[in-house]
């Protein structure tokens, strides 16, 4: 508990959300003013600071809990600069004797997390941090020999029997929360400068409602209409088959517990072993994203070196012009660069197309995992440092559980299996639309007269393939095989 009357300050971060959110329920109990606060402390200078389209939403979801927080007679009080300093100032200001927070577990917020910490308890000022954004803190799943787990199935056995099961999420910190006597001064958001300056947003607006009001619709909407053919619908881009959750669980406008136990409720009430079912499939999706958030917090330095270290001495290909040609979806190949189009109007692409996107970026070009990470970090609205490397290095083959690098996605059947109409290439590769099933999957194969009438000129409207899919998958596997030591291994 904080110290009786005194203010606490609550330290916003990926939390942006009035309920069950702990460090604002502490403070809220102090019985003291409460003084939100969000410091914009990004280091330009780390490569994994906020990308282009996070800090877009970031705007929004900071302008949400503004609103909120008055609904509470309260404010969000916003600055910008190192957090240690801008605390200590803020803690002059308000004379606050608390400070609360939701713990991050990246290295570089690990790190700056016990720097405050340490800051804050030499001048005699309390701290309390919570777990508040994953369902199991990253340290406390171990295997049975104490090791961190390195295989997703054996980690989310032990999360499902592990005694301390999520408990149920916490509702508002009360009616009002108290203010203090005199309100800090608080930089207007636009003065964080997190939107844009050309404002190349319009897609994200039409696609998204930030805020944790949208993040509550968004679950109710799902648990409605979307979870019961969840198993059946999750891998078909054209549907809208998932819970489109993964921004708002980026920034934390809904909380991981909120998730569980509302879908726990929907299998307990299932009058039907397939919406049990479907329950069980997705609670295992958060479960992965448990498991990124385990890799990250006991490999930190995964986020930039596989963790294979093998995968060291891989012999990358360097070509700006193909990676160019993948970023802009303009490969030849329409599944997968209708993906990448989807990424860059809407800032969000569908799982399925994540992992065939990155088998072709990674496989089919040969280029570095890590360059199409950091496309994926600058253009993804829920572009999160756990999520992103898991998902990359398990597509690269240089992962934990990753898949195994001799698995090359072919972008025609991937196509051909997933999108079976093509209404998903249609809808983001328009210069094709007009080319029936199966031509729309490889038009190169397309016969002539049939292009001429769907308006389709091969090098013109549309790109020929940037590699031929057969040879570059034997050109990976000999690469791969290259690397394999005479004790095998790989
Ligand atoms: C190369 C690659 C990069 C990725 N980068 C990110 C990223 O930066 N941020 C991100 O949130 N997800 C990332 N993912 C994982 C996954 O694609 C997204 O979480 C998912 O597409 C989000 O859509 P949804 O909320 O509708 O998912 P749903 O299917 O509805 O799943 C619900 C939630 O479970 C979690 N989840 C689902 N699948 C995964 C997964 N494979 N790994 C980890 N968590 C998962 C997410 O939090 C998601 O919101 C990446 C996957 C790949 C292959």
């Amino acid at each position: 508990m904080a110290a009786l009357g005194t203010a606490a300050i609550v330290w916003f971060r990926d939390d942006l959300r009035i309920l069950d959110n702990p460090a604002l329920e502490a403070a809220a109990q102090s019985g003291g003013p409460v003084v939100p606060v969000y410091i914009d402390s990004f280091n330009r200078s780390n490569p994994w600071a906020p990308g282009s389209a996070v800090r877009w939403w970031l705007h929004q979801s900071l302008s949400s809990l503004s609103r909120s927080l008055e609904s509470l007679g309260s404010r969000l009080v916003l600055r910008s600069g190192p957090a240690p300093a801008v605390l200590r100032e803020l803690i002059r200001e308000t004379g606050a004797r608390t400070v609360c927070w939701s713990c991050r577990y990246g290295a570089l917020e690990l790190a700056e997390d016990a720097k405050v910490r340490s800051a804050l308890i030499a001048a005699g000022v309390r701290t309390e941090s919570f777990n508040a954004n994953l369902l199991f803190a990253p340290w406390s799943i171990r295997s049975s020999s104490g090791e961190p787990f390195r295989v997703f199935t054996p980690f989310w056995r032990a999360c499902r029997s592990d005694p301390a099961q999520p408990h149920p999420p916490g509702g508002l910190p009360g009616k009002a929360l108290p203010s203090p006597a005199r309100w800090p001064e608080s930089l207007a958001l636009e003065e964080l400068a997190l939107e844009p300056a050309v404002d190349w947003a319009g897609g994200l607006r039409q696609t998204w409602k930030p805020g944790e009001e949208g993040a509550n619709r968004q679950l109710s909407g799902f648990l409605q209409n979307g979870l019961e053919n969840y198993p059946g619908a999750r891998d078909m881009p054209a549907v809208s088959g998932t819970s489109r959750l993964s921004p708002h669980l980026r920034f934390g406008e809904i909380s991981p517990r909120q998730i569980w136990h509302a879908v726990l409720g929907a299998i307990d009430t299932a009058t039907s072993a397939r919406v049990r079912e479907a329950g069980e499939a997705f609670l295992r999706q958060l479960g992965w994203r448990e498991f990124a958030y385990h890799l990250l917090f006991n490999f930190p330095e995964t986020v930039d070196q596989p963790l294979r270290p093998d995968f060291l001495r891989f012999p990358w290909r360097d070509s700006a012009r193909d990676l160019k040609a993948w970023q802009r979806g303009r490969t030849g190949f329409p599944f997968v660069d209708a993906g990448m189009r989807e990424l860059w109007a809407t800032g969000w692409m569908h799982n399925r197309l994540r992992m065939v996107t990155a088998s072709f970026l990674t496989k089919d070009l040969m280029l570095p995992w890590l360059s199409g990470a950091r496309w994926f970090w600058d253009t993804l609205v829920d572009a999160d440092l756990a999520n992103n490397t898991l998902g990359w290095q398990w597509t690269a083959g240089c992962g934990a559980d990753a898949a195994p690098y001799f698995r090359v996605f072919n972008p025609v059947s991937q196509g051909q299996k997933f999108d079976p109409e093509g209404h998903y290439i249609r809808r983001w590769v328009p210069e094709l639309a007009a080319l029936p099933v199966p031509w729309i999957f490889r038009p190169w194969e397309a016969p002539a007269a049939l292009l001429t009438r769907a308006g389709v000129r091969l090098g013109h409207t549309y790109p020929r393939p940037i590699v031929d899919h057969a040879k570059a998958r034997e050109r990976a596997l000999a690469a791969y095989y290259g690397l394999r030591q005479p004790n095998g291994i790989l």
